[in-house]
């Protein structure tokens, strides 16, 4: 079954613990660059953007091991229908 991430960014503080779990696991560096997940500040307002890639596998990894609730996975069913 498809899967898609859902983002409450509002919620974010930007610790980036998704983008390093992302780029450990698949790829094995504790690197940010390396992650389908970046986290960006908007220095406007302090308040930060989350961008998947389009690489993204939807696993729920980052979801997982965020402590703010930001990301979370669901199913998507039946394609959108
Ligand atoms: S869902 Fe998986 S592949 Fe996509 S950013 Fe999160 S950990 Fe990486
Ligand atoms: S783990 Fe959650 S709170 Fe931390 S940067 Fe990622 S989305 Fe934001």
């Amino acid at each position: 079954m498809a899967r898609r991430m859902v983002m409450a960014p509002k919620k974010c503080t930007g610790c980036t613990s998704c983008s390093l779990t992302c780029a450990i696991t698949y790829n094995n560096e504790f690197d940010l660059k390396k992650s389908h997940v970046q986290v960006k500040k908007n220095d406007l307002d302090g308040t930060f953007n989350i961008i998947f890639s389009s690489t993204c596998l939807s696993c729920g990894k980052c979801a997982e091991v965020c402590p703010s609730g930001c990301l979370s996975i669901i199913d998507s069913g039946n394609g959108g229908k």
